[in-house]
């Protein structure tokens, strides 16, 4: 007798949760993924900022997967899902809509980017979805300064140091924190002609305080926290224009370089895939079970699932995504086996965290509150925890330790595909000008 056949799509935290949840199970199980590793994403902002590299966050999911004798791992993208002859059509390297028949089917394919109806400003403010965009954002920082340093203007190096953030969620929030000390310690000492120490942070949203989900005493003491460090906090109004020269905000121009979305996203096509009812934002209503209706053998897990626990949507972060993943996984389990349905999915909420700059984190956690130090240590603790493998965790800690007594970061590579062909050059004078003079 063939065994069942499971297939996952999407090996991040959902994904991932559910293949390991089904690791004993008397199935084939079989985990999809468009790239070949796991990413964790709570730490992306850290790449971006240099103080760790892209290996230090993301692993291969055929190695965390390797021992699970039960389990195959395939590098291709799913374009499409016929829910009625049960099979997903996958595209690979060298081929197109190859179709791969399922018994059930678990969906985790995350989310994107979302511009809110704005897809012209993508290219000038990229965001921080994968590990490609993260190692992006740290040329594009990294490349700002090396060009104020070459550049012998003044005049110029005002919008070549001035980095905006767009969106004051956790992202943006890490993400302005850890520029803000990157210029004042890392790189304080090592340019001549400017002043890193100089450069301007401008974090902007439309809320009306930062860490929205977050308590108000909370997000008071991040935006306190920030502006210590120089962080210039611009609130209560959109951006009107991103262009390759900076940004619109209630009618000013901020003039920038560096742009950078941490604003919206928006959820993976599974609910067009699957032709079911989604919500607003486009991720798919699943059942209290996570399956959709009328397919008890369909489950959408994750940032792309919308479900609604005492009245409120379930937040899109990690720790959902890998309850869901792993109650997915044991259904399935314990349905192969003949046991009755456990009961309906019910998210247990550990708790939010964010970090501030060095050694400052805010923390909700029930009505627990907490900000600063000790925040920092549980925030750096519950990190390393959820890292996939224990070399990553040993590789992050021991980089930390060095960062933290050292200011020293694990790498401020420019590392451009195409080499120097990226690097064209956007003044009107030339360096080799420039020094003849
Ligand atoms: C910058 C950033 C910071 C974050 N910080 C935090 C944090 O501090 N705490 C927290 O709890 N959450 C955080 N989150 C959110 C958290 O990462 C997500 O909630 C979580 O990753 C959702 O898990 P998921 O399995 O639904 O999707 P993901 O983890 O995004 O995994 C989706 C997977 O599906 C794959 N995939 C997508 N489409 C296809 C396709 N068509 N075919 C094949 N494979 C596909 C992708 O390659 C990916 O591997 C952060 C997110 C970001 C972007």
């Amino acid at each position: 007798m063939p065994q069942p056949r499971i297939v996952i799509v999407g090996g991040g935290f959902g994904g991932l949760a559910a293949a390991r949840a089904l690791r004993n199970a008397p199935a084939e199980v079989i985990v999809i993924d468009r790239t070949n590793h796991h990413l964790f994403q709570p730490l992306l902002y850290q790449v971006a900022t240099s103080v760790l590299t892209p290996g230090q966050i993301a692993s291969p999911i055929r190695g965390i997967l390797g021992k699970q004798r039960n389990t195959t791992v395939i590098l291709g993208e799913v374009t499409g899902v016929d829910k009625d002859q049960k099979y997903v059509i996958v595209r690979d390297a060298d081929r197109e809509g190859v179709r791969l028949p399922y018994d059930y089917l678990i969906l985790a394919t995350g989310v994107t980017h979302s511009y809110f109806g704005h897809n012209e400003f993508e290219q000038f403010a990229p965001g921080l979805k994968s590990l490609a965009d993260a190692v992006a954002i740290r040329n594009k920082i990294l490349q700002a300064f090396e060009q104020a340093e070459a550049e012998e203007d003044p005049s110029r190096h005002r919008e070549l140091l001035t980095f905006v953030l767009v969106g004051a969620g956790p992202t943006g929030v890490e993400m302005a924190g850890a520029i803000a000390i990157m210029v004042r310690s890392t790189l304080k000492k090592e340019f001549r002609r400017i002043d890193p120490a100089a450069a301007r942070i401008v974090l902007v949203d439309m809320a009306p305080r930062v860490l929205p989900p977050f308590s108000e005493e909370l997000s008071r003491a991040a935006k306190q926290r920030l502006e210590s460090l120089g962080v210039e906090i611009r609130l209560g109004h959109s951006v009107d224009q991103i262009d390759a020269d900076g940004v619109v905000v209630a009618a000013e121009r901020i003039a920038s370089k560096t742009v950078i979305w941490t604003a919206g996203v928006s959820p993976s096509p599974a609910g067009k895939w699957l032709g079911v009812q989604t919500d607003r934002a486009g991720r798919v209503r699943v059942e209290k079970d996570l399956t959709i209706p009328g397919h008890p053998e369909i489950f959408v897990v994750g940032d792309t699932a919308s479900l609604d626990q005492n009245g409120k949507p379930l937040p899109g972060v990690a720790q959902v995504a890998m309850q869901q993943g792993r109650y997915a996984g044991k259904l399935i389990q314990g349905r192969l086996r003949g046991r009755p349905d456990q009961q309906p999915f019910s998210y247990f909420d550990k708790g939010s965290m964010a970090v501030v700059g060095k050694g400052f984190a805010v923390l909700q956690a029930g009505k627990i509150q907490l900000s600063g130090f000790p925040a920092w240590l549980a925030w750096a603790a519950v990190h390393l925890e959820f890292l996939a493998q224990s070399s990553l965790r040993v590789s992050v800690f021991v980089q930390w330790v060095w960062t933290y007594v050292t200011g020293q970061r694990g790498s401020r590579l420019i590392v451009n595909h195409h080499g120097s062909q990226e690097q064209k050059p956007t003044g009107k004078t030339d360096l080799a000008v420039v020094s003849s003079k």
